[in-house]
């Protein structure tokens, strides 16, 4: 009993999708118990564009993205090959999520972050969890060419999606989908960085039809922010601007997979712009009372637009929506906590004016 709690360690997706992951009997588990989390239907939303609407809260995984579904699996796989340390570039989830389960192997970790560029949150996690942080003055996509020749060379594991066991990991977010509906939705929309998960949701989607778990595969919908969108407009972005951090990509590493699994499944790539991005974020916290990053509400901006365009031909009236919003909202706070208004004196009168204050 002790040993099999021991090998289990608060669960995880590799003790729950053992059989779809590539590991053996012999691999050492690293997990931090990511994975089964809320996937809660959102009657606003749904009112708003007439479908079904469920949000996937990835934001409620150990390290606070989705992050750690591939990362459990990739860190696991480094160990069994005798890996000393992780390498990543981040635009700040990954290397959170990389830095805890490198410190949970007791391996070291390294991330290369573009100078100035990412979240409050995430960075604070990498620090706590005593990875090496590298700040460079370039993007999120110098960083990765950067660690692609890196972790050819040297004895590091590289942790980016470019890593397919990061995508066997995240597929497992479409598997707890079909096992809690029954089958899979209409309609899957998610935001769209490198492009790693929108493919790895893909995979996962398929090999549960391929095994008659589900009877069909929904149309794959990918948001990017207007001023890095790369896959919307069919070229290179190499200054990609936008507050969605997590999606601020110029060049998708998966780029080719994403575009397959897209027009395969009928699917769409759309964008949005940073305004759409926050009235979305703070409308979702106001009235379903889910808080999420930015980049996550990038696909609610996205839901809310194509609703307003009418484009029953994307999102015909009543279909069940799965939307993944991708990662928490305390992982970028400043840019709700500048909505504070300044201090009032200290009486009743004045804080009784400032709270009835329209
Ligand atoms: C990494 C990340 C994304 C982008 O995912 P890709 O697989 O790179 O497309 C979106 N949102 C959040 C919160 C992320 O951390």
């Amino acid at each position: 009993m002790q040993n099999e709690s021991k090998k289990s360690r608060g669960g995880g997706v590799i003790s729950r999708y053992r059989s779809y992951l590539p590991v053996s009997e012999t691999t050492p588990i690293v997990t931090l118990g990511e994975g089964s989390t809320p996937l809660v239907f959102a009657p606003r939303l749904s009112e708003r564009i007439d479908c079904r609407v469920l949000v996937k809260c990835e934001g409620l995984n150990p390290t606070g993205s989705f992050k750690d579904r591939g990362m459990t699996v990739a860190v696991s796989k480094a160990v069994e090959s005798g890996a000393q340390a992780l390498i990543c570039a981040s635009t700040g989830n990954t290397s959170a999520s990389a830095a805890a389960y490198a410190a949970c192997a007791g391996i070291r970790c390294a991330v290369v972050l573009p100078a100035g560029k990412i979240a409050s949150g995430k960075l604070v996690q990498a620090i706590a969890h005593g990875a090496r942080i590298v700040s460079i003055n370039g993007n999120f996509d110098d960083a990765l060419r950067i660690v692609r020749e890196l972790g050819g060379r040297d004895e590091f594991a590289i942790v980016n999606s470019i890593n397919p066991d990061r995508i066997a990991g995240q597929k497992t977010a479409a598997f707890e989908i079909v096992d809690e509906l029954g089958d899979a939705p209409d309609i899957h929309i998610l935001p769209l960085g490198n492009a790693g998960n929108l493919t790895a949701y893909t995979a996962g989607y398929s090999e549960y039809k391929q095994l008659g778990k589900s009877r069909r595969l929904p149309r794959m919908i990918g948001i990017q922010a207007e001023h890095a969108a790369p896959i919307f407009h069919h070229r290179v972005i190499e200054k990609p601007e936008t507050i969605a951090s997590a999606i601020r990509i110029g060049n998708p590493a998966s780029w080719e997979a994403a575009q397959r699994a897209i027009n395969d499944s009928s699917g769409a790539v759309e964008i949005v712009t940073d305004h759409e991005i926050l009235e979305a974020q703070s409308w979702l916290a106001q009235t379903e009372g889910i808080f999420v990053e930015p980049a996550s509400a990038a696909p609610i901006a996205g839901l809310l637009k194509l609703a307003r365009e009418k484009r029953r031909d994307l999102m015909p009236m009543d279909a069940t929506v799965v939307c993944t919003c991708t990662g928490h909202g305390l992982k970028d706070p400043e840019i709700v906590s500048a909505k504070l208004a300044a201090p009032v004196a200290p009486n009743i009168e004045a804080v009784r004016e400032e709270i009835t204050r329209s």
